[in-house]
């Protein structure tokens, strides 16, 4: 990001000696500034932006609808009955049981509620154990980039290494929406395959992926599946956006693979099936003794939490209707977005799954996303996120720079009056 890079010597602004692993962990993550002081996330500036200036908020990923009234219900019931108090610190039996059963329904994986699947506060809390754990000082741990922010932090964390392997582009297949010429996201083995040394320990996965919609085809899958057991990794896989799937992409957990359960943990959460993303409430599966190491950190992080509403996702996670029909009125607010962007100059990148959408500005004259995404909200009330603060700090010229990730859990009149105003900004005039 422009002007924030990682601080070395001296004290920060405030007189803090610099060096500290609070600021090794800001600085993983782009939010060092020169004078040492931390930034909070990319998600938290842009909504502080768009609040500021009123601005329509299509950056940080959160639906403007809440999940299913049931689910309400029955967590307002919990409260009543006295659900107040610490729950197991491994999740309360039904949720563990739903998420047992979730996972042997739709995937083919058997697992012991008892041992194999433990509750964590949201997604975040899981991936950060799940780290800290199994990750020692050194230890390189590979993800693709762009990536979601918290991974470099957490790696950061644990005095980890973090290798970051560029996505990259290839042109849209027949049966893949979009116009001539489109570009889709995708692997490129030859560059992970380059990643791997003597010190690769962790393969961090994200499908359906955040920023940019990808979601890994069983072929990807099988080939990242060769290189994760070629290398002896442990695979922790992010699959939050699991229900969240368009058109003939289906998710598939790495886990289910042959060989794959004993070296994987699989994490996912209520906040993005259910869109309650405010309860943080997730989960991590695996084998007993990876699920186990897990836990003996994250009973340190929080213990326990969210005790009204774990019975609740117990009982929606029973009830695929609710995730399909959200995965359908998503598909149709994708193209409704993709089609404005288009209308207002950018070029898109069509997902095919998750909350997101990525718009080059490149066409448009904007060069730097990252100052794009900071005057739009002047330019044209509308917020979005700069794809290079999900890719290594200070890489000024890489190859995701003018790209900007747009979201579309939005409802469909927010999203076309954002469109409206994209197009009425007239963007590319402004730099001609
Ligand atoms: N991973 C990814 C890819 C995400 O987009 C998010 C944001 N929802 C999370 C993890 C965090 O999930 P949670 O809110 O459940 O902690
Ligand atoms: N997952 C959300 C996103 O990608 C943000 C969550 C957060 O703000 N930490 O926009």
């Amino acid at each position: 990001m422009a002007g924030l890079v990682p601080g070395a010597a001296g004290a920060t602004s405030r007189g803090v000696p610099m060096g500290q692993r609070w600021q090794r962990v800001a600085a993983a993550a782009g939010l060092l500034s020169p004078s040492g002081d931390p930034q909070p996330t990319i998600f938290a500036q842009m909504s502080a932006l768009a609040n500021a200036t009123g601005a329509i908020n299509l950056g940080q990923g959160f639906p403007d609808t809440d999940g299913p009234d049931e689910v309400k219900d029955l967590v307002k019931r919990a409260i009543d009955d006295g659900r107040n108090q610490y729950p197991p610190a491994t999740g309360v039996p039904a949720l563990r049981e739903a998420i047992a059963e979730h996972q042997g329904r739709r995937y083919g994986l058997a697992l012991d509620p008892a041992t194999q699947v433990i509750v964590s506060a949201g997604a975040t809390e899981a991936i950060a154990a799940a780290v800290i754990a199994l990750v020692e000082p050194g230890d390189e741990v590979i993800t693709f980039e762009p990536y979601y922010d918290s991974y470099p932090a957490v790696i950061a964390m644990a005095s980890g290494v973090h290798v970051a392997v560029p996505l990259t582009l290839r042109p849209a297949r027949a049966d893949e929406p979009g116009t001539d010429g489109a570009l889709r996201f995708a692997i490129d083995f030859a560059a992970l395959e380059r990643a791997a040394t003597a010190r690769s320990r962790v393969l961090l996965l994200n499908s359906p992926h955040n920023p940019t919609g990808m979601v890994l085809t069983p072929d990807e899958l099988m080939r990242l599946a060769d290189f994760a057991a070629r290398h002896d990794l442990l695979v922790i896989t992010d699959e939050v956006y699991e229900h969240l799937v368009f058109g003939a992409a289906k998710h598939l957990p790495i886990a289910s693979l042959p060989g794959m359960f004993e070296r994987t943990l699989t994490v996912s959460s209520a906040g993005k099936t259910m869109s309650f993303t405010g309860w943080k409430v997730g989960w991590v599966t695996g084998p007993a003794d990876l699920v186990g190491a897990v836990q003996t950190v994250r009973q340190f992080t929080t213990f326990a939490g969210g005790a009204p509403f774990q019975p609740a996702i117990a009982w929606g996670l029973g009830r695929d209707e609710f995730p399909a029909a959200l995965a359908a009125s998503l598909e149709h607010r994708r193209d409704v977005l993709s089609a404005g962007l288009q209308e207002a100059g950018f070029s898109v990148i069509e997902p095919d799954g998750t909350y997101f959408i990525v718009a080059d500005g490149a066409p448009l004259g904007f060069a730097d996303g990252d100052e794009l995404a900071r005057s739009l909200p002047a330019l044209a009330g509308v917020a979005a996120i700069p794809v290079s603060a999900l890719c290594r700090p200070g890489d000024s010229d890489g190859p995701f720079r003018s790209l900007l990730r747009f979201t579309f859990v939005k409802d469909e009149t927010t999203i076309d009056e954002a469109v409206n105003r994209l197009i009425a900004a007239r963007l590319g005039g402004r730099r001609r």
